[in-house]
């Protein structure tokens, strides 16, 4: 039986990437493991599979009785529903610690860097195995996403110096533009059904006992969303009303302005004013300067919530 590698729910191009990267890495190594997601990619990551010839990992939900490893996440409520009953054999991720917890010793790899490809590249190094063109070329992408084309204040000099090593095996003329083609990729939302933008990337988080569901659309141009954000903002209402969270929140991010408009319902009226200084005005607010969902949005709301 192979081991498993997974991302998180509603996967992105770190989650698949990273799965697949640390499925070759572990196999050369001598352990069969192989990628899977936890469900359906988004266009910007079918464009990253596509230019590098990968198939979609397996759509595998159920881990029970399975051994894996957790990748770009290490929250319970966004890993596998039946977590308790499989083997973790390790976590590799660069977000803040979440509460999956283990009953064995495993290897984790935890870095403050800006995509979780960043952490599997020293994980490369430091066994000395050689990045195939193809992965290198995802790995990539990868890190040019969650980073924001390097944007993001959750960049590091660890994430350059890797996209550079990178672009330099998959034989990447220009990284920072394949970049921008994917983020054009991206903001093509246009006639995409309104609850799929909603939850393209989606993430809930246990603050505090309290459920808040947070969900990010970055693009190259705000005005994009003009026609629809009165539909976006009754489908978040919607979705709070259908289910037991706290606050939903959309952060529709303009990459080019640097900043986030963000849409909020929410149990306290007064949430962002508290979190972000800033109150909404008719369930929006625009936060310059806001661009990292973990970094500047999960930090203050959490200790807002205690
Ligand atoms: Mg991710
Ligand atoms: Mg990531
Ligand atoms: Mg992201």
């Amino acid at each position: 039986m192979p081991n498993y590698v997974v991302g998180h729910k509603i996967p992105d191009s770190d989650s698949i990437c990273s799965a697949i990267a640390l499925s070759y890495l572990k196999t050369t190594l001598g352990e069969e493991t192989v990628p899977a997601r936890l469900g359906e990619l988004s266009p910007e990551t079918l464009f990253i599979l596509d230019k590098f010839g990968f198939e979609q990992p397996e759509l595998k939900m159920s881990y029970a009785g399975e051994s894996l490893y957790i990748v770009d996440h290490s929250e319970r409520t966004q890993g596998p529903d039946d977590i308790d009953d499989a083997t973790i054999l390790g976590i590799i991720d660069h977000h803040k610690l979440g509460d999956i917890t283990t009953s064995t010793p495993l290897e984790i790899w935890v870095r403050p860097v800006g995509c979780t490809n960043t952490i599997i590249k020293m994980m490369y190094d430091f066994h000395n195995v050689e990045i195939p063109k193809n992965i290198a070329g995802a790995m990539m992408c990868a890190i040019l996403s969650d980073t924001v084309v390097f944007k993001s204040p959750t960049c590091t000099t660890a994430d350059i110096k890797c996209v550079e090593a990178l672009a330099e095996i998959a034989g990447i003329e220009d990284p920072q533009a394949l970049g921008m083609e994917m983020f054009k990729v991206k903001s093509a939302v246009e006639g995409t059904p309104v609850r799929d933008l909603v939850l393209r990337d989606f993430k809930d988080f246990d603050m505090n006992g309290k459920l808040v569901g947070i969900g990010q659309l970055e693009v190259i141009d705000l005005a994009i969303f003009d026609d629809m954000k009165a539909d976006l903002e009754a489908d978040i209402a919607a979705l709070k009303a259908e289910g037991n969270r706290h606050s939903v929140i959309l952060l529709l991010t303009d990459i080019m302005k640097e900043g986030s408009e963000m849409l909020v319902v929410s149990d306290n009226a007064d949430l962002t004013e508290k979190a972000y200084g800033k109150a909404t005005v008719d369930g929006k607010v625009w936060l310059d300067g806001v661009l990292s969902r973990k970094k500047q949005v999960v930090p203050p709301l959490q200790e807002s919530l205690a």
